[in-house]
């Protein structure tokens, strides 16, 4: 390890990883230091199948030694404060490193612990309450799919920004769908209590998403947030938005997205906005204040909808814009917003969203996007999974 990097990286993450690799493909490239301090990296889109019991969870998981690219130091240590000032960031071990350029991809912070009474049952057998949004507890979900026999499903969505905004629903289509393979839907209610007013963030596609909830009998419950669980007694409480009122629930599967927000460390420091998201520019994703920050990813302020799919979009734009600065070039890349969301509406069945910051769809397919497809599905579960591990991960796409 050096105590000085031409781009460090903080995170080797999805968004880490990209970039260095990206920035090490090229024909000069820079002294490159990631900032890691995890074993293991996860393909975390592939939750929502692990959960629904379509592949075992140790398939998202691989050692983030083999994706830290040949010529960039893995430094194996957790970043403890940023410096802008004098172009340094300290490490958790005391140890400072310093750069050229820095690229914040630290990813989003998940507050398990805002809902009072989710971490006394959260994966606990028997409890009925999961969650696909960690590796530790996403097989519980398909536990308790498996398990339950009647009664009533409830899936949340906080009211905050999620990784992943589709997320919280594809596990709810799929559960529905595996109910009535098995000839269990006619004993099942299933409810879909989101805190937000709208169903998905790209209106092109919520028509669809909705009609497939009427058409399937899925109570779907806008501006109704999860606030508390009471485990003994197997009871969710909601707030009703629109009215303030309390509704307890009672539950025997309850799915939980828990609420989400910027990371700690990042919202304390001189790179936070206001909402502790990393600062920058939309477009060329630099820091609005200081010249030599990029960042990308979960943990930026990019105000479009937060997958990997968009870092896939986003790595090159900052990378070339990295290159021009050091290339004393006018740095001109602008990343326009794509994001792409795969809505698996059942086993065998998906609904491809693609939009940009416009908000329009923006579609990869010379067909209708909008309508589920058995392709699109083939696509998620098989290609996209081969693409992020031997493309993306690499650099090379
Ligand atoms: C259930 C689920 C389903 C999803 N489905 C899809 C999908 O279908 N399509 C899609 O495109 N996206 C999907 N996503 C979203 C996608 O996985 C994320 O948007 C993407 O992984 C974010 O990448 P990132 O690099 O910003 O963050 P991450 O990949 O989370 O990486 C952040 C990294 O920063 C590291 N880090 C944290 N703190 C520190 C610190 N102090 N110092 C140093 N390093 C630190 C972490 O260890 C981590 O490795 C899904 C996510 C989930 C959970």
């Amino acid at each position: 390890m050096s105590d000085h990097y031409d781009v460090l990286i903080c995170g080797g993450g999805t968004a880490g990883l990209t970039v260095a690799a990206q920035l090490l493909n090229n024909e000069t490239p820079p002294s490159v230091g990631i900032i890691e301090p995890s074993d293991k990296h996860y393909y975390q889109p592939l939750w929502t199948l692990v959960g629904a019991g379509v592949f075992p969870k140790e398939d998202s998981q691989r050692d983030e030694k083999d994706y830290i690219p040949a010529g960039a130091d893995w430094i194996k240590d957790r970043v403890s404060s940023f410096n802008p000032d004098s172009n340094s960031v300290t490490l958790e071990s005391g140890k400072t490193v310093s750069y050229g350029h820095l690229v914040v991809a630290m990813g989003i912070q998940i507050n398990w612990n805002g809902i009072p009474g989710l971490m006394d049952v959260l994966g606990k057998p028997g409890t009925g309450v999961c969650s696909n949004y960690s590796y530790e507890t996403v097989d519980s979900t398909w536990n308790t799919i498996r398990a339950l026999k009647s009664g009533r499903a409830i899936f949340t969505e906080p009211i905050t920004g999620v990784k992943c905004g589709g997320a919280p629903q594809k596990i709810m289509y799929l559960t529905e769908d595996h109910l009535r393979k098995q000839g269990l839907r006619d004993r099942c209610e299933v409810i879909f209590c989101n805190a937000k007013a709208k169903h998905f963030s790209c209106d092109h596609y919520t028509p669809t998403l909705l009609n497939i909830c009427e058409t399937r009998g899925i109570d779907v419950r806008p501006q109704t947030e999860l606030i508390e669980i009471r485990g003994g007694s197997n009871e969710a409480v909601f707030r009703k938005h629109e009215t303030n009122e309390e509704v307890v629930l009672s539950y025997d599967m309850l799915h939980v997205t828990p609420p989400m927000g910027p990371l700690d460390l990042i919202k304390d420091s001189p790179l936070g906005n206001d909402a502790g998201w990393v600062d920058v520019d939309q477009h060329s994703l630099r820091h609005v204040r200081y010249d030599n920050i990029f960042a990308l990813g979960d943990c930026s302020s990019l105000p479009t909808s937060k997958t990997g799919a968009a870092i896939r979009k986003q790595a090159p734009t900052a990378v070339a814009n990295i290159l021009a600065d050091r290339a004393g070039q006018p740095a001109t890349a602008a990343y326009d917003g794509y994001t792409s969301c795969p809505v698996v509406t059942g086993y065998g069945k998906l609904v491809l969203a693609e939009f940009d910051y416009t908000k329009g769809p923006c579609e990869s397919f010379p067909f209708d996007q909008n309508k589920e497809r058995y392709s699109m599905y083939m696509l998620k579960a098989y290609a996209l999974p081969r693409m992020y591990w031997h493309g993306m991960l690499k650099g090379r796409m």
